[in-house]
């Protein structure tokens, strides 16, 4: 691991101070907030982070779960993944999230993973976990060694020529489902990014991932209320039962009335380069009868624009069994 200052800070205008100022003063080697440290840590061991200096957040005021005053829930960039995964508004009002939640890591990983840390999480990819490799997303220029190369876990949605990392993280699939808002602190003040525009699809600049910029502080994500009477769930397909990351999963919010599909909103993970919304499916099946015929046929227009590489084609047919399958999960609840 490569030295590296640590400072900590006690208030938010500090934090984004401290992250700005470093950033833009020097170039090289950059300024990294720290919260969980659990994905941060993991790559500064193996070089693929080199920062020369980490700023902790850790004693900032961001940790909070509460109601909003529409129903909907605020969660603190802060509060843990256990915290959020076990809290009864959690658990009462977004299932799909507390679901997502748990399936992922482990217990002592989600003791300490925090919400902005999971939303910021880096790619599994074992190209850009390998600094003996080329890697777009690590090191722009240095081409794309995962194409035809090891590519099993990697996207079908969302990829290009430079780059087709996969997108490791469940809760952000779970959030993209439930139209969640990113709030942010920067130098230029505080601004609210809908989910579906916080993320970068990979193009030709991989290496930016999500729209923030240097001095970007999350301070907290908040969550709408899903319609009254939707059921929400959140369904994970791995190669292990446990404490391992998505081939493919699938979140859920579902609404149904008189037998037909109210509406719906649907997130796929493990297969998109970026936590994959799938407006194809919530199109293919609103307004039409709860039927397995009709959830396939959502499954069908999901991935219809899959495009598998050499190892991963056997994800397509894995990605639709798992929607059609949390889709008729999450109609049985009703
Ligand atoms: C063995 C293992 C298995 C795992 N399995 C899964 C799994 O199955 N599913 C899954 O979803 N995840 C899994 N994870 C990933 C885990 O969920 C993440 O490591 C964790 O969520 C990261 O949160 P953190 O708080 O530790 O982030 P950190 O490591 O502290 O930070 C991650 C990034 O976020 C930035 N950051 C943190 N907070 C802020 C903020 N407030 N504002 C701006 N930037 C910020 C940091 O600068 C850093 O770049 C696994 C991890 C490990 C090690």
């Amino acid at each position: 691991m490569q030295p590296f200052e640590l400072i900590t800070v006690s208030s938010i205008p500090d934090a984004v101070k401290a992250q700005a100022a470093s950033s833009t003063a020097q170039q090289g080697a950059p300024v990294r907030f720290i919260a969980g440290g659990t994905n941060l840590v993991d790559y500064m061991k193996i070089n693929v982070e080199t920062p020369r200096q980490l700023i902790d957040i850790n004693g900032l005021p961001l940790a909070g779960i509460e109601s909003t005053p529409d129903g909907g829930l605020k969660i603190g960039a802060l509060a843990r993944n256990s915290d959020v995964a076990h809290h009864e508004l959690v658990k009462e009002r977004y299932p799909v999230l507390s679901q997502a939640l748990l399936s992922g890591a482990s217990t002592q990983l989600r003791n300490m993973a925090t919400t902005a840390g999971n939303l910021l999480q880096k790619t599994r990819c074992v190209y850009y976990r390998d600094t003996a490799y080329g890697c777009n997303k690590r090191q722009p220029g240095s081409g794309c060694s995962a194409i035809g190369g090891h590519n099993r876990m990697l996207a079908l949605l969302g990829t290009s020529d430079k780059c087709i990392a996969s997108n490791p993280s469940d809760q952000n699939v779970a959030l993209m489902a439930l139209d969640a808002t990113i709030h942010v602190t920067g130098i230029k003040g505080d601004r609210a990014v809908p989910i579906d525009k916080f993320f970068l699809l990979p193009g030709q600049t991989p290496e930016r991932e999500t729209v923030l910029e240097p001095g970007d502080l999350i301070t907290h994500v908040t969550l709408p209320p899903v319609p009254s009477g939707a059921k929400s769930l959140y369904l994970k397909l791995r190669d292990r039962a446990s404490y391992e990351f998505a081939l493919a999963s699938a979140a859920i919010v579902l609404k149904q009335s008189g037998g037909r599909v109210e509406s719906v909103q649907v997130a796929l993970g493990g297969i998109g380069a970026v936590p994959w919304r799938s407006h194809e499916a919530e199109r293919a099946l609103t307004g039409k009868v709860v039927s397995a015929v009709n959830f396939r046929a959502a499954a069908e227009a999901a991935l219809h624009g899959a495009r598998p590489q050499s190892q991963n084609g056997f994800k397509v047919e894995l990605a639709k069994r798992c929607l059609a399958h949390a889709l008729a999960q999450a109609a049985a609840q009703a």
